[in-house]
């Protein structure tokens, strides 16, 4: 398989506004540049993949069926704007609440680098040189836990997490940026083919 890098993309806060618990796809809105900076990978011919937790099905805060209508919405959402995704991996699992199959202590469960690493088997994702980019801590230990780089964005819990939370981590963001379409350009600038 001919390996190529990916850019894994966490969904609430990076890609869409972070409103809480999505548990009605009228509360799921795209950021206005997040079809731009999907379109951007497809040109570089990295793979572009959705990598999120979302326990609240676990938690019984809404049915299977909303998170189904909200992966449309988005997957619509960027195709609209000439843009595509490789792929949408979810982690529906919650390790203490809810009932099986939803309650489960999953290897998926970002900061676990199992969505990485399904992407490395069925997408031929070189981790080594792929990204994370997110607005929390959890998805730059994500990327370091399956040996790719991590950028921040201050979208999202980004903002309060780079000014109060990042001083005291031993590891920085490998990248700190405004938002994704920023993230996207700087890391296609300094590592595209
Ligand atoms: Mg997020
Ligand atoms: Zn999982």
């Amino acid at each position: 398989m001919n390996r190529r890098p990916a850019i894994f993309m966490d969904r609430d806060g990076t890609l869409s506004h972070e409103v809480g618990y999505v548990n009605h796809p009228n509360r799921f809105r795209l950021y206005p540049w997040t079809a731009d900076a999907v379109r951007a990978i497809n040109r570089a011919h990295w793979l572009a993949v959705v990598v999120t937790n979302q326990a609240g099905v676990a938690r019984g805060y809404f049915p299977e069926s909303v998170f189904d209508e909200v992966q449309e919405r988005l997957r619509k959402g960027v195709e609209s704007g000439g843009a595509r995704f490789d792929a949408i991996y979810a982690c529906l699992h919650h390790p203490s609440v809810g009932e099986p199959p939803y309650r489960a202590d999953c290897d998926c469960r970002k900061p676990r680098p199992g969505l990485l690493r399904r992407a490395e088997a069925e997408l031929g994702a070189d981790l080594q040189r792929s990204w994370v980019i997110g607005d929390r801590h959890s998805d730059l230990q994500l990327a370091w836990n399956a040996g790719a780089q991590g950028a921040l964005v201050k979208s999202g819990y980004g903002l309060g997490e780079h000014t109060h939370l990042a001083p005291g981590w031993s590891r920085q963001p490998d990248l700190v940026a405004e938002n994704l379409l920023e993230a996207v350009e700087r890391i296609l600038g300094q590592g595209g083919e």
